[in-house]
């Protein structure tokens, strides 16, 4: 029998992979205790890639092993290698082509699920975060849209994200320790309503593809690796300035949400309405969305108009909420814990800190990863983030690999301080 929230009452487990990383730089061992998820980012990942520049010689087996070792009590595993992965931007894009759903399930998910169904584990809550950014793109991304794109129309197509899905979520959750998230975006990607429900929908048609059930999912997450502020503290959304609603303002854009809380909530009940269990819990990543250091604002902004009031007064300090990469000011959140805040199973740190978003210009490498100009400081954007510039970070390396500068910023940056 599965518990209802396999973070509560549990210590997690540290990847010491990430733990060395983080130790090996200044300052690190304030931060490199905390449990961060293991992303399985290619075929090659389940028995370790010591060669690859984002994971190294562990596999699923030695991690597991580890958590034993460790006496963890739960353990973060990214599922995220879906055929034509990443379908609107180019810097995670994957190893696999968008026809190669057969692959997925026999090399991929296969093996993943033989692992984890391994009895030695059986007493370790084994959590799956379930395909990163996937069928949100299919909601926002397809053809018709301002940003849609060729991959995600072909992707949409043939099914292959909502089967692959529907696939990894029935393997996996027949396992009787084994705890399925699926990602829902976050507040600045599906919090309108042209977004939400459909996503809602989609998300439930996938759920239950590839012979699941709704049974095989405890819940969603919100925020993987983005940089959506927990809280807005001086901005809410039913404020006004001068008879206006800030959903004026340029930054909201008619949003209906301003913060990841009040969104994860949000979505909770949504998601509920349209057939999940009604004891499904949201994850938020916390990882660097903590906006600290000396540029947060302390108070509301200028009561001058809904753009110097939200402006003034936003701590999220990006350019354009559309923007993902290597967001230049950001901070560590809070940091992982069980049941925070009613609705919410736990905040938790998914995208390792320190791992780079993208390159920001163009690197060659043997890992499928291409380059995205919203990776690149001087590009002046897409549709996607409103042909803003992109608020990056220079010098970047490849998604994945360890961005030393980023990490120092983050943890300067952190909210609250370390
Ligand atoms: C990359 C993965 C990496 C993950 C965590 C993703 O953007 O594509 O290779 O493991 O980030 O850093």
């Amino acid at each position: 029998v599965k518990v209802d929230n396999p973070y509560a009452g549990v210590p997690g487990y540290v990847n010491p992979e990430w733990k060395a990383k983080a130790n090996a730089e200044s300052g690190g061992s304030r931060i490199s205790s905390n449990p961060t998820a293991v992303w399985l980012d290619r075929i090659a990942a389940i028995n370790g890639t010591p060669n690859s520049s984002s994971n190294g010689a562990f596999g699923v087996r030695d991690h597991l092993d580890e958590a034993l070792r460790q006496g963890a009590g739960y353990i973060q595993f990214v599922i995220y290698n879906l055929p034509g992965r990443d379908c609107a931007a180019l810097a995670s894009n994957g190893e696999l082509g968008p026809d190669e759903l057969p692959r997925y399930k026999s090399d991929y998910i296969d093996p993943i699920a033989a692992i984890q169904g391994d009895a030695k584990y059986r007493n370790l809550r084994i959590i799956n975060i379930i395909e990163i950014d996937s069928l949100p793109n299919l909601v926002t991304n397809t053809s018709g849209q301002a940003g849609g794109t060729a991959m995600c129309d072909t992707v949409k197509a043939n099914g292959a994200y909502v089967n692959g899905v529907g696939y990894a979520l029935a393997k996996l959750g027949s396992l009787g320790n084994v705890y399925n998230y699926i990602d829902a975006a976050h507040h600045g990607w599906i919090g309108w309503d042209t977004n939400f429900g459909p996503t809602a929908d989609l998300l439930k048609t996938a759920a239950g593809a590839s012979g699941s059930t709704v049974n095989n999912v405890t819940g969603f997450i919100v925020n993987t690796a983005n940089y959506s502020a927990l809280r807005e503290p001086y901005v809410k959304i039913t404020d006004t300035v001068g008879g206006q609603s800030v959903r004026q303002a340029k930054w909201i854009d008619w949003n209906f949400y301003v913060d990841e809380l009040s969104f994860a909530q949000a979505f909770r009940t949504k998601l509920v309405s349209v057939g999940f269990n009604s004891n499904i819990g949201m994850l938020i990543d916390t990882s660097r969305n903590g906006w600290g250091g000396s540029a947060r604002p302390t108070g509301p902004g200028a009561t001058t108009s809904v753009d110097t009031y939200v402006n003034g007064g936003r701590i999220d300090r990006r350019i354009h909420a559309g923007n993902w990469c290597n967001q230049s000011g950001a901070g560590i959140g809070e940091r992982p814990r069980a049941n925070p805040e009613s609705g919410i199973d736990a905040y938790v740190w998914v995208k390792p800190p320190g791992e780079s978003d993208g390159s920001s210009e163009l690197i060659d490498n043997e890992e499928g990863k291409g380059f995205d100009r919203m990776c690149d400081p001087t590009y002046g954007g897409n549709p996607r983030n409103g042909n803003s510039a992109t608020g990056a970070l220079p010098n970047a390396p490849i998604s994945g690999a360890w961005f030393s500068a980023q990490f120092q910023e983050l943890m300067r940056n952190a909210y609250p301080a370390l």
